[in-house]
């Protein structure tokens, strides 16, 4: 059996359901790349725009490589029941479970020291989940795990998009894999799903419109015309990959670390509004929602709030105009001039005459504007 092969059989042994190698040769996408970036489509991901170089080359990264192995892990949940009540929240998929990250670097790290011990001891080489400044979709495509789909997501013909991806840059000289070829075909359908118009054109994402962005990577305020845009989603999205058809029959996961959590398995708005931080760091222990902090995800919550518009979330909504987080406040607000009614006009003249930050000042102003502006058009329709 070849090396390649042993390899393969090796990272399928440690839980790896895709596997490709290909040269660690420059990539031709980094032009785009750096179009992609110029156009201002990474938002405020600074990461993004840093070491340009290093992305375009393998070779700047391990430079005597000769292959890069690209793997990919399936995180597909199983099918749930539907939510029960009616305030759900949705979370990304591939976060319902433990962080991803840890998991897959130990195997990467057992997959090393294995590659290691079989080709005689110390290699030259690096290894990558999500880490790496390096167009990873790119390589993985050139190895053939998938193409590069109109939702900008790598797509596999047996295990649709639903994965992981990770690489290991080495100096071995291995057996090459054929690029996938795309079998989008005249499908669009990611495209008109977006509800936020993500996708100026198809197969570029213009991330600062888009709710995983929006949900995890944006710091401060979500721009006020994308918040009713942004449906009850709290954590990711999964929109442009529930429609595709190349995940209709996507296997899930077996593996342990990924199966959903019981406390995500149903979650709901109001319970998660009213997380304190002490409740928010044991609810998210070694899970991906932490990474936008209690902050940025209870922003999430009260927007998803906001749009949901119904009264019964008032109360919690009043009480996170008091929170010690501005960010938390400030989109508080927004959600109660959403929902309208007597009591979050209370709520918020009683916030504006203690709050002391400008921008939620600004916020609690302009949802009392928008309360104003729905309670005329609602006595313009009685009266007419
Ligand atoms: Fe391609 Fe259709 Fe899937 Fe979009 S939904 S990625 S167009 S196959």
């Amino acid at each position: 059996m070849s090396l390649t092969a042993q390899i393969r059989g090796k990272a399928g042994e440690l839980g790896f359901n895709l596997f490709g190698v290909t040269p660690a040769d420059p990539l031709a996408g980094a032009e785009f790349y750096a179009r992609w970036v110029a156009l201002g489509f990474a938002g405020e991901m600074d990461y993004l725009k840093r070491n340009l170089g290093k992305r375009a080359d393998p070779r700047q990264l391990v430079p005597d490589a000769r292959a890069v192995i690209c793997l990919g892990m399936d995180y597909t949940p199983p099918p749930t029941a539907p939510p029960s009540g009616d305030d759900p929240a949705r979370i990304a998929s591939y976060a319902l479970g433990d962080d991803y990250h840890e998991l897959i670097k130990s195997r990467l790290r057992q997959l090393w020291g294995w590659i290691c011990n079989q080709t005689g001891g110390e290699r030259s080489g690096r290894y990558y989940v999500d880490t790496a400044p390096v167009l990873e979709r790119e390589l993985a495509q050139r190895a053939g795990l998938g193409w590069w789909g109109k939702n900008t997501c790598l797509i596999n013909r047996d295990r649709g998009s639903y994965f992981f991806l990770a690489e290991i840059i080495l100096d071995l000289e291995l057996e090459f894999d054929q690029p996938a070829t795309d079998h989008c075909g005249t499908c669009t359908r990611c495209l008109e799903a977006c509800p936020t118009d993500a996708f100026p054109k198809p197969y570029v994402l213009d991330a600062s419109r888009c709710i995983s962005y929006l949900t995890i990577e944006l710091k401060g305020p979500i721009p006020n015309p994308l918040r009713p845009l942004m449906q009850d989603w709290v954590f990711g999205c999964d929109i442009c990959q529930q429609v595709c058809p190349w995940n209709g029959g996507a296997p899930t996961t077996s593996e342990p670390a990924l199966q959903p959590r019981d406390s995500l398995r149903d979650p709901h708005l109001l319970e998660l509004m009213a997380l304190d931080p002490a409740a928010f760091r044991d609810r998210f222990r070694n899970n991906p929602v932490k990474r936008p902090k209690r902050a940025g995800f209870l922003r999430n919550v009260a927007v998803a709030l906001g749009n949901r518009k119904k009264v019964d979330a008032t109360p919690v909504l009043t009480t996170a105009l008091d929170d010690d987080e501005p960010l938390i406040r400030a989109h508080a607000a927004w959600a109660l001039g959403q929902i309208g009614g007597e009591a979050g006009r209370t709520a918020l003249n009683k916030a504006l005459t203690t709050e002391q930050e400008e921008v939620v000042r600004a916020e609690i102003e302009s949802a009392l504007l928008e309360l104003e502006a729905n309670a005329s058009e609602d006595r313009t329709g009685i009266a007419s």
